[in-house]
């Protein structure tokens, strides 16, 4: 547990002693819960997402009217790469057409080749595999701490080969991953870093952007995330020169400086440009996202200390250098032991019916079979020794993350924060209900 978070807990249980029967009366865990035959502990809606009002309207309309929908025409999309940098304290930021291709450009753009090896976390998005696959590399995937549901950096220099071209951490659901041992194996190794946060938008390491440590830092707008344009991405980097080479990598071989038909190609690449309808969304969106997600902040702080009363329910632990959580996804460990072994499905299920969306998170990606039947192919066979792909097989063990994924991790989505402290009452109040009945609803 964080100090924070500790220090927290014991001045919240330190106000709220000998009052913890009276709170769960108040919140009606005496009551059954739905799949028992009881009433649901709320049918009102939790916020709708996205948000928008007149000033996405004339932002768009404005794009719209001046018939420049193209990056290349506008300075929007310019705009907004100018502003996002600014607000995340980076050199130079390249907007792209999503999160995927600010990825795939990246790793493209720092080297990394047929034959190569990228070390990745198992607890992520389909996306982070995806773009090392379409690279024709290797995804060595390194376990999971189960505490932050980050990737175990402890762990990482032993995965590290010869052929290891990047490291890409995720800042899994707003949270930070450990820097403060990525990086320097990172550095002692010469291995370039892409920092995967398109989770984290507004998050901070010791007080510094998440996605301006490595190399690049990669966002996406994708429409759940806590800044989106429906679709849209954007890489970040210190390095200016960098970012040269991902525009010109991004816009099918053509430097920003190349215009009409001015045919000079720089380098091999593809068309991942944004456009300006999707600058001007996420130029109005960005007026919001400093309130909101204080607003997240707050509610899941105000969640936290509830939830820690709760016998088997464990918010997810922060490293010492996160001073601030974007809070994508409000994660949570949950204990079958404290809740009659009720399987954590049946925990998820219960917890619906009472009127809380919740999901129980990914499933174990470095299991997919897709991975394998790609690493098998033909194509692969020719790049990596049998050895190596036999290895790579015996390597490929996550039980952490198995862990964590069958049986521990929950989610609520960023959206259920956005409301008023008593939507997290309710949240709290259905767990307690769960709790209180967990004996029953195993007999179920
Ligand atoms: C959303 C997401 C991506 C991919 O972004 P898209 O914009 O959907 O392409 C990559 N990694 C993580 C961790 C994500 O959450």
């Amino acid at each position: 547990m964080s100090n924070k978070l500790t220090r927290r807990h014991f001045l919240a249980a330190a106000a709220t002693a000998g009052a913890g029967l009276t709170l769960n009366t108040a919140h009606g865990a005496s009551e059954k819960p739905v799949l028992l035959g009881g009433k649901p502990v709320r049918t009102k809606a939790f916020p709708s997402w996205p948000v928008w009002d007149k000033t996405e309207e004339k932002a768009l309309l404005d794009v719209l009217n001046s018939g420049k929908w193209f990056r290349g025409g506008g300075q929007i999309v310019t705009q907004f790469e100018e502003e996002y940098a600014k607000l995340m304290g980076a050199k130079s930021c390249l907007a792209t057409a999503n999160g995927t291709s600010a990825l795939l450009t990246s790793l493209a753009v720092l080297g990394v080749q047929a034959g190569d090896e990228v070390i990745l976390p198992p607890y992520t998005f389909v996306a982070c595999v995806n773009v090392v696959l379409m690279l024709n590399a290797l995804p060595v995937f390194v376990d999971t701490d189960p505490e932050t549901f980050q990737i175990d950096a402890r762990k990482i220099e032993a995965a590290i080969t010869d052929r290891t071209a990047a490291i890409m951490p995720v800042h899994l659901g707003g949270n930070v991953a450990d820097l403060d041992t990525i990086l320097p194996v990172a550095k002692k190794h010469k291995i370039p870093v892409v920092e995967d946060a398109c989770q984290s938008h507004l998050a901070e390491w010791k007080k510094r952007k998440a996605g301006t440590y490595g190399e690049t830092g990669c966002f996406s707008f994708q429409i759940t995330k806590n800044l989106n344009a429906g679709e849209g991405g954007a890489i970040l980097s210190n390095d200016e020169d960098l970012i040269e080479r991902c525009y010109a990598f991004h816009s099918n071989s053509r430097g920003r400086k190349t215009t009409g038909y001015d045919f000079k190609y720089v380098a091999r690449g593809a068309n991942f440009r944004m456009t300006e309808f999707q600058g001007a969304l996420l130029l109005a969106q960005m007026t919001r996202i400093e309130q909101q997600a204080r607003t997240r902040t707050e509610n899941a702080q105000y969640l936290s200390n509830m939830l820690l009363e709760i016998p088997g329910i464990q918010p997810v632990r922060m490293y010492e250098g996160c001073t601030r959580n974007a809070y994508h996804l409000y994660m949570f460990r949950y204990k079958k032991e404290n809740f009659a072994n009720i399987p954590k499905k049946t925990f998820v299920r219960a917890l619906d019916k009472e009127g809380i969306p919740t999901s129980v998170g990914y499933g174990p990606l470095n299991k997919e079979p897709f991975i394998k039947n790609t690493i098998t192919s033909r194509g692969y066979e020719a790049l990596f020794s049998k050895e190596r792909l036999a290895r790579w097989e015996e390597q490929n063990n996550c039980p952490a993350n198995d862990r964590l994924c069958a049986d521990e991790g929950v989610w609520f989505a960023q959206t259920m924060l956005l409301g008023p402290r008593s939507d997290m009452d309710d949240i709290a109040a259905a767990i307690r209900k769960i709790h209180a009945h967990a004996g029953e609803l195993a007999k179920t």
